[in-house]
């Protein structure tokens, strides 16, 4: 392969998305940084674009200005996701609400990879030793019930499907497919619900007995993306502290 392996990477502003960049770039991948808020810095080398993952117009503007830059895609990190605006009781969830919520979480990433998808195919077809790979950032609420936020579950859940179908039709042309599902990591995205959990790590929630890191995730969307697990397409990855551990 000429130059340096490509990585879009959405949701790369903040949180966790921001660590997968920064991880990614310093392992050696030229990063391609959505955002619906314009990034400044990464404190590596990115080519930003501004875009909304929600909307269908902005995936074709994604895609062209990192081909049109990158010339290829060889990683596609599904990250952006955002939580509701209030939690509700599921009695009380509201249709924009859920709507919003799925529209970035699972519509949004799912006709964003589908595009993405085409144009890997195209290039493994030019060259048939290359590797792409797709990285679905999911979460445990995947299977995890939270009453108050139900349709972020919802969203989640959708997502892992979403993981296994593209993993499953993208096998024939050795694209893997993984699905990450963090626990309960420290970003903007649980600062507001950050004393409930400080309560709850401290009385034992998490096994590992700590909030997750940005890097936790980072650090395992590389190992995948550089394909120490090339003979597990539709592989879920869970990065909670042990939270998967069922306890007496
Ligand atoms: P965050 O709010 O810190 O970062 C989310 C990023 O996505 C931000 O940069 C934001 O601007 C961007 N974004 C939001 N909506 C967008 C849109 N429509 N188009 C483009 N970009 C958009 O949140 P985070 O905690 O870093 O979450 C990242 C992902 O990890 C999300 O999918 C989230 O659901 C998932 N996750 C987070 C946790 C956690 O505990 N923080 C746990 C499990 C899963």
């Amino acid at each position: 392969m000429k130059g340096k392996p490509v990585a879009l990477v959405t949701g790369a502003g903040f949180g966790i998305g921001r660590s997968i960049a920064i991880e990614l770039a310093q392992s050696g991948y030229d990063i391609a940084a959505v955002d619906i808020e314009r990034i400044e810095e990464l404190g590596v080398d990115f080519f930003p674009i501004q875009a909304d993952i929600s909307l269908l117009e902005d995936h074709k503007k994604i895609i062209e200005l990192t081909l049109s830059k990158f010339e290829r895609i060889d990683v596609l990190v599904n990250n952006a996701g955002i939580a509701p605006d209030k939690r509700l009781d599921i009695l009380e969830t509201t249709p924009d609400s859920y709507d919003r919520v799925l529209s970035v979480n699972s519509r949004g990433a799912f006709f964003l990879t589908q595009r993405a998808a085409r144009k890997m195919i195209d290039l493994v077809h030019k060259d048939p030793n290359c590797r792409p790979c797709i990285i679905f950032i999911s979460s445990i609420s995947a299977d995890v019930s939270s009453p108050s936020r139900a349709e972020y579950c919802i969203s989640k859940a959708a997502l892992s499907q979403i993981s296994r179908i593209f993993a499953d039709r993208l096998s024939e042309f050795n694209i893997n497919v993984y699905e990450v599902r963090p626990g309960i990591i420290q970003t903007r995205m649980t600062a507001a619900v950050k004393d409930k959990y400080d309560r709850q790590i401290a009385e034992g929630l998490i096994p590992q007995k700590r909030w997750g890191q940005p890097e936790d995730v980072a650090r395992a969307v590389v190992s995948l993306a550089k394909g120490s697990f090339s003979y597990s397409t539709g592989m879920v990855v869970e990065v909670s502290g042990g939270m998967n551990i069922r306890r007496l």
